[in-house]
């Protein structure tokens, strides 16, 4: 059995949907676009 930690930790990271770049573990699960990208659409 492999460790739950492990498990996720061996995920493939998200990334924006928007510029193709690794989304932080931070981010809200439900975002798919990274700070910069969401930054650029509040102009
Ligand atoms: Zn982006």
């Amino acid at each position: 059995m492999i460790p739950v930690s492990v498990f996720y930790r061996n995920l493939p990271l998200k990334t924006c949907v928007n510029c193709g770049c690794t989304l932080e573990e931070q981010h809200e699960s439900y975002l798919h676009e990274c700070e910069r990208c969401m930054n650029e659409k509040e102009e």
